[in-house]
């Protein structure tokens, strides 16, 4: 049996077979700078433990190449993920 070593983008996970291509992969990666904006709505929380009325339901992302981009959600992914 012969060993394989793997190199992990410490972004995405994707696995590669040098170390040049992970660091190509998470170059090639646009990352979030900052929230510039959060946007609570009044929502009617649902029963059971619904929290997602305490989060914003919208939030705009300023990325470090200057995009803004505008994410919405309605669902709360478990935390302990
Ligand atoms: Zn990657």
């Amino acid at each position: 049996m012969k060993p394989k070593t793997v190199y992990v983008c410490e972004i995405c996970g994707r696995q590669k077979d040098s170390p040049g291509e992970a660091m190509m992969c998470e170059e090639k990666h646009i990352l979030p700078q900052k929230i510039v904006k959060a946007c609570y709505r009044e929502v009617v929380p649902r029963r059971g433990i619904d929290r997602s009325h305490l989060m914003p339901q919208e939030i705009l992302v300023l990325f470090k190449n200057g995009e803004l981009v505008r994410y919405q959600t309605s669902t709360i992914v478990d935390s302990t993920q």
